[in-house]
């Protein structure tokens, strides 16, 4: 870390966070349809918005195109107030055709945008309506993922948001694992809980949106990803208890996470390390291979994913990487704040965003690397500074041990271009 990074931003009321506010540079919720769509093999996500709308999801899941998408705007154009009353009925005449289509569909998301007409158009509403027309044959929800309210991953943390209330009441023991995980990494943590006999283990989302893990006072639940904070408040006030734990990035982040399960599960650490001796030793051995790429290079993250915190204490604990500077949309103290303490107390942490300042900041440090959104990446690399694209980790499995290798080697591969670019 440099001294040099002056952040000059205000003070916040959370100790070692300060806050930035200005020109922002990020993708909107809308983003996070890109992977619920392909978790969620029975839902459909209907944005209601522009054709920018469309353009951005159509050009961010643009593969879909080969098969059938489950995801499509239904675009509104402009109308004063008085002309809503059509617009709730086109939007009824839209869902009637899809639904008439698609008869797979057995959860639709109603996906508000920014435009000012869908602002006005009262989705939640909509939906209630559209829920009773189908009742029995498809769940009917609503979110939005407008730029204006919501940064690139908040989007998820909506789309869940509106799944809480519908989830059925039990009074089993049971552990909840939220948050978007890659089926390949749940499958992993699947069998290491069953392992150390904790369960059953649900996952929200669920690979059918259809059947939606139980919830009440004796489920626990772990958090998969930091951008799913309002669904985690929301399920403890179902009852839900949250176990505080490091988010499962890296070996350590991982066996973190599994640690606070088995501890409330009444699983003895040696039980744990049994179960996961084989995998952290296979993780900890292939990590070695990117540390000496790492060892030492200076990293900077602009805020964009909100994976930034447990990434750099990933970097920067078990590859060896020098902090420069951390930047988050947003900072929960709740479920950040411990994520936050595994950081050295003198790495400048910023919440929210002035890209111009930061920018400048990053010119001046000149990282060896700096991790920020697409639309950011292309200036900097122009400028002779080598980046990785946060959204790039949102897609990719890099939860869990078996991954850590694999995450380790998302950073080392810029790194690596440039060597060979030098030469
Ligand atoms: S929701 Fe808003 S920010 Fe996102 S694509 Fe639509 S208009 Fe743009």
């Amino acid at each position: 870390m440099t001294a040099s990074l002056n952040t000059n931003c205000t003070p916040d009321l959370d100790p070692g966070v300060s806050y930035e506010q200005g020109p922002r540079e990020l993708f909107c919720g809308l983003t996070g349809i890109v992977w619920l769509h392909r978790k969620m093999q029975d839902a459909f996500f209907l944005v209601v918005g522009s054709r920018t709308c469309a353009h951005l999801i159509q050009s961010a899941a643009g593969v879909m195109i080969f098969g059938e998408p489950r995801f499509a705007t239904a675009i509104l154009h402009d109308r004063d107030l008085a002309g809503l009353a059509d617009c709730n009925d086109e939007l009824d005449r839209v869902v009637a055709e899809l639904l008439d289509r698609r008869p797979d569909i057995k959860t639709l998301f109603l996906v508000g945008s920014c435009p000012s007409e869908v602002i006005k158009l009262d989705l939640a509403t909509a939906a209630e309506r559209l829920s009773r027309n189908y009742l029995g044959r498809v769940r009917v929800a609503s979110y939005s993922g407008s730029g204006i309210e919501t940064t690139f991953t908040q989007g998820e943390d909506n789309c869940l948001l509106s799944l809480v209330p519908e989830m059925p009441e039990t009074s089993e023991r049971r552990l909840l694992v939220v948050g978007t995980l890659a089926d390949v990494v749940e499958d992993q943590f699947r069998r290491i809980f069953e392992q150390l006999g904790i369960g059953p283990v649900d996952f929200l989302p669920p690979r059918r949106a259809e059947s939606l893990p139980p919830v009440g006072p004796n489920v626990s639940m772990l958090l998969a990803q930091p951008f799913v904070c309002e669904t985690a408040r929301q399920l403890i006030k179902r009852g839900v208890t949250h176990l505080p734990a490091p988010y499962p990035l890296g070996v350590e982040g991982t066996l973190g996470w599994l640690q606070a399960a088995a501890r409330h599960w009444g699983v003895s650490d040696e039980a744990l390390t049994l179960a996961t001796q084989a995998p952290v030793t296979r993780a900890r051995k292939a990590l070695e291979h990117y540390r000496p790429r790492l060892q030492g290079k200076r990293i900077a993250f602009l805020p964009d994913s909100q994976l930034e915190i447990p990434l750099a204490r990933f970097l920067g604990s078990e590859c060896g990487m020098q902090l420069e500077s951390v930047g988050v949309p947003y900072f929960d103290r709740q479920f950040h704040g411990h994520e936050r303490a595994s950081l050295p107390a003198e790495l400048p942490v910023s919440e929210g965003q002035h890209v111009d300042r930061q920018l400048d900041r990053i010119h001046a440090v000149k990282p060896d690397l700096t991790v920020c959104g697409l639309g950011l990446a292309n200036p900097l690399e122009a400028a002779g500074l080598r980046t990785k694209w946060s959204i790039e980790l949102v897609f990719s499995p890099i939860q869990g041990f078996e991954q850590a290798a694999d995450l380790a080697e998302l950073f080392a591969r810029p790194l690596l271009r440039k060597e060979r670019l030098a030469v």
